[in-house]
């Protein structure tokens, strides 16, 4: 394995990473939580300390730390080695210098170094923005005077890091360079936009916000600041890392939108981020729900008012994204929407969205011209708190606006939870809609039922991906399961198993391309030790398991690694008495596949053929016969 992956493995432990995103509690040696890769009520994800792997028996999804966030944050394995590295405290330049030549190859060519350190490198530069545009609002009065105006107090600016980025061609951008960022670097940010020569006055989005005349020109490099005359919103992470800006213009002009935000990167995707959510998580989890307005006033004036749990979607509407962060610090959610038609629509969209996800959501429509910052400016905290008492349920709120047409209410709602993961949920809200519509229960869930099997038809094609994590795993006889089993779990066998084994006798592909890299580890491993000491010395602590685990898991395909997590948690071998499971297996495979060439013997009518393979076949028969009366 690379020293450098090895290493990572070594200083990290996988339950800490995974803990960060699911939550874990102790299951005998392992530990178990709600799988985050499908949507599940009871746990079937469990992690192995001992294995350092993880194995959903849900939707049978497994792996090691790295295929682990490659799949929950989308790094590839660059990114989650260089992500891990910096947090077990690794320095990957001085490794990659003077690794191994075979190890320069993973990491020292120019092309994934500069990859790997992409990320690391955007941090940095927002980081750096986030300074640079919040001194420049001490120098902006009119943006002062319009924070005033607005009510933000102090406390308030700096508590959300306001700032203001100068209505100039590339002020950012020259303070960056002189900061030692590399121009690469910066243009990789979105924080400049290069000019496109050919359509000077088609320019995107914040350009033609900036006061200079007939279009931008650019500085030498062809660049110039995307953020120009705006009131700035950092955009945080939930490690409370700047990754991105919301800009609302201060002297409008025709063309220039009055928001806009820095463009997606692979820091910062606008329909996963929360704004906000950093600074109330904590207070989210306090008082058991979130509240979700619409806009980033709303939510910094609900915090300067001390309504801490407020929180906004980035200028999109809300998607599962936001929702499954938010979910992770309360499963209930107030939604703040407008009172208008376009306000009543969007809080009727969202309804099937938090169903699916299992929240639980009140609607608190705004009265009308009204939103959160200028009610809570009017009124006060009391009013609004007062005010936030009145919300809706779901069924409240479905009836009310649609007064004319009772039924039309009652299946919206059916239709809206059909996604539904939580069953209490979904029987909750049945019951709700029972009483307030007074439409008899028992003819709401008849007609709930009817609904569901005329969703599932069309819908059962959307299931083949899982299903296709399932199915090749599934199809696994019994048998070679247990061989792999044996040749995973006790590795003392696995030499054996792998180079005793004739590849033909095995069915699955993947249990065939298992076994086939088994005997690559296996025999590294023993010329390693040392032939004579190597099967009974070196292989037989669970720490020398893991290594075995962990180096095959390196050399394996997704679905291969889906495979072996799974049998590494959860072997389908006793033991005890492994040997005995082991030869019964060898044999009944044997048989099987000895079957299959008698019948393909038989019908090319290969009589020399069939005649060596009866032999061979009852040779093994007797065997077992033979076996299975000294048994008795
Ligand atoms: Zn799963």
């Amino acid at each position: 394995m690379n020293p450098i992956v090895e290493d990572i493995k070594l200083k990290i432990d996988i339950v800490d990473i995974i803990a960060e995103h699911v939550e874990l509690k102790r299951a005998g040696q392992n530990y178990k939580g709600l799988c985050p890769f499908h949507s599940e009520k009871t746990p079937s994800f469990m992690v192995s300390p001992s294995k350092q792997i993880f194995h959903c028996f849900g939707c049978n999804k497994g792996g090691d730390i790295f295929s682990f966030l490659m799949s929950s944050e989308g790094m590839t394995f660059q990114e989650a080695v260089s992500y891990l590295a910096q947090r077990a405290g690794i320095n990957l330049e001085v490794r990659s210098q003077t690794g191994s030549p075979k190890n320069r190859r993973f990491f020292g060519t120019e092309m994934t170094e500069v990859k790997s350190g992409i990320k690391e490198g955007l941090f940095a530069i927002y980081k750096e923005s986030l300074i640079f545009f919040h001194n420049n609002l001490k120098f902006s009065k009119q943006t002062i005077s319009y924070l005033n105006e607005r009510g933000l107090n102090h406390e308030t600016i700096e508590k959300f890091s306001l700032g203001y980025s100068k209505n100039e061609r590339d002020s950012l951008f020259n303070h960056l360079k002189s900061k030692g960022f590399t121009v690469e670097h910066i243009k990789a940010s979105g924080l400049v936009n290069p000019v496109r020569k050919e359509a000077p006055s088609k320019l995107s989005n914040g350009v033609n916000s900036s006061g200079l005349s007939n279009g931008v020109n650019s500085n030498e490099h062809g660049i110039y600041d995307f953020f120009r005359d705006r009131l700035m919103f950092p955009i945080f992470d939930l490690q409370g890392r700047v990754v991105a800006f919301g800009g609302r213009i201060m002297s409008p002009l025709k063309n220039a939108p009055k928001y806009i935000n820095s463009p997606d990167s692979i820091i910062f995707k606008k329909g996963d981020l929360t704004y906000g959510l950093n600074i109330a998580k904590n207070s989210i989890a306090q008082k058991g729900y979130a509240i979700i307005a619409e806009g980033y006033m709303d939510v910094i004036m609900c915090h300067q008012y001390g309504i801490a749990n407020a929180v906004a979607p980035l200028g999109t509407a809300l998607t599962p994204g936001h929702l499954k962060k938010i979910k992770r610090f309360s499963d209930k959610v107030l939604l703040v929407f407008d009172g208008d038609a376009a306000g009543t629509a969007a809080a009727k969209r969202s309804l099937e969205l938090v169903y699916a996800c299992g929240i639980a959501a009140k609607i608190l429509p705004m009265p009308s011209g009204e939103d959160p910052d200028s009610l809570l400016k009017k009124h006060g905290e009391g009013y609004f708190r007062r005010y936030m008492s009145t919300a809706l349920t779901p069924v409240e709120f479905m009836l009310r606006i649609s007064n004319k047409s009772k039924l039309d209410a009652v299946r919206h709602m059916l239709n809206a939870i059909l996604k539904c993961p939580d069953n209490l949920l979904k029987d909750e809200t049945i019951r709700q809609l029972a009483e307030k519509s007074k439409i008899n229960e028992a003819a709401l869930r008849e007609e709930f039922i009817a609904i569901r099997q005329k969703a599932l038809k069309p819908d059962s094609n959307k299931q083949k991906p899982v299903n296709s994590i399932l199915n090749p795993i599934l199809n696994i006889s019994r048998d070679e399961k247990i061989l792999l089993s044996a040749a995973i779990c006790a590795p003392e066998k696995s030499h054996l198993i792998s180079t005793s084994i004739n590849p033909e006798i095995i069915e699955n592909p993947l249990v065939r391309g298992i076994l086939e890299k088994v005997k690559t580890i296996a025999g590294a491993s023993i010329i390693e030790t040392g032939i004579e000491t190597g099967i009974e010395t070196g292989i037989e602590t669970g720490i020398e398991n893991r290594v075995f685990i962990e180096n095959l898991l390196a050399i394996c395909s997704s679905d291969e690694q889906n495979l072996i997590t799974m049998l590494s948690i959860n072997p389908e071998i006793d033991t005890e008495f492994a040997d005995e499971n082991i030869e019964g297996c060898l044999r009944a495979l044997t048989l099987k596949n000895i079957e299959k060439q008698i019948k393909s013997a038989t019908e090319t009518g290969d009589i020399k053929l069939l005649k060596s393979l009866l032999i061979k076949k009852k040779n093994i028969t007797g065997h077992i016969k033979g076996r299975s009366l000294a048994k008795n």
